[in-house]
């Protein structure tokens, strides 16, 4: 029973200004704030601080150890990312607007240079009772996903950012997909019957999410706790990841649902990203 992630590694560096820059346009910054991002990171740091055993699969480049400090003391296993001589640590520059409108360049740097033979070794080990988890900010997803599903382990896909060619060729290989509404609706028009998954989890920011089994046609809902968002920003990444830890905890899907539904909604009343997620017991006093 353990989470392994094969995800992306980013630094966010945050800078609050007036307006957004035009192009040609040099602007000074209100602040700077630095943080740990990545959807990759936060989901382990969401699967690790909601108790499971998890291990991180990725890159990132030689320098920037305190990101792998932060990561290991929210209880992340590091042992299984590389640091690569050539490559920087993925990274995202955020521009933030006085109304919270945001524009956004990302370097993925290591998280595209993962060694997949590195991954297809390691995934060899899992066995029925292990969890794969994927989104799409790295390379590997279906080679990682392929070696997962010959392990007979579930395999779960937060298809992220959203990439129909990606999505279209990891599919075959995953047991639960994990997408927004909005990405949803990209990939399938009302109905998702005939997506080669077990499971489709939708999540719909205050409205909620829902859970459908494939195989069976249930669908359960669960409807988002009423909170005042401060900063939306790694809600879907606490949910996917809390919801995993769950499911690999042995939680059936309504519990998983709640726990991560809780779990999310304490993060939205928080300001930042991987640093924001809230732990297991604070999402369970949260429940109580
Ligand atoms: P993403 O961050 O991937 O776009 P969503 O916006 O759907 O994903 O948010 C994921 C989950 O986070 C939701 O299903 C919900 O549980 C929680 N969430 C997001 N926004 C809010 C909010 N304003 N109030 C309460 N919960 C929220």
């Amino acid at each position: 029973m353990a989470i392994w992630n094969l995800g992306s590694i980013n630094i966010d560096h945050v800078y609050p200004l007036e307006s957004l820059p035009k192009p040609g346009e040099t602007l000074a910054s209100r602040g700077y704030a630095q943080g740990l991002g990545g959807k990759g990171a936060n989901q382990s740091v969401a699967a690790a601080r909601a108790g499971a055993v998890t291990h991180h699969l990725g890159a990132m480049g030689t320098g920037d150890d305190w990101v792998r400090d932060r990561l290991a003391q929210a209880g992340v296993d590091m042992g299984h990312v590389a640091r690569l001589a050539d490559q920087a640590t993925g990274h995202a520059i955020i521009l933030l607007d006085a109304d919270a409108e945001n524009a956004i360049v990302i370097h993925p740097g290591a998280n595209r240079a993962i060694d997949e033979d590195a991954l297809t070794q390691a995934l060899s080990a899992l066995t029925p009772a292990d969890t794969l988890l994927i989104q799409n900010e790295t390379n590997g997803q279906v080679a990682a996903a392929r070696a997962a599903q010959a392990q007979g382990a579930r395999v779960i896909y937060s298809a992220a950012p959203f990439d129909l060619d990606a999505v279209r060729a990891v599919l075959p290989h995953v047991s639960i997909l994990a997408m927004n509404a909005g990405e949803a609706e990209q990939l399938f028009a009302g109905d998702p019957g005939d997506l080669p998954v077990q499971g489709l989890l939708i999540t719909r920011g205050a409205e909620g999410a829902e859970y459908r089994d494939l195989t069976t046609g249930q669908v359960h809902e669960q409807p988002s706790f009423r909170v005042t968002p401060v900063d939306t920003t790694g809600a879907g990444d606490t949910f996917a990841g809390y919801f995993a830890a769950a499911l690999d905890g042995g939680a059936d899907i309504p519990a998983a649902l709640r726990l991560a539904s809780a779990a999310a909604a304490v993060k939205v009343t928080r300001a930042g990203a991987g640093d924001a997620i809230p732990t297991r017991t604070e999402v369970d006093a949260f429940l109580s």
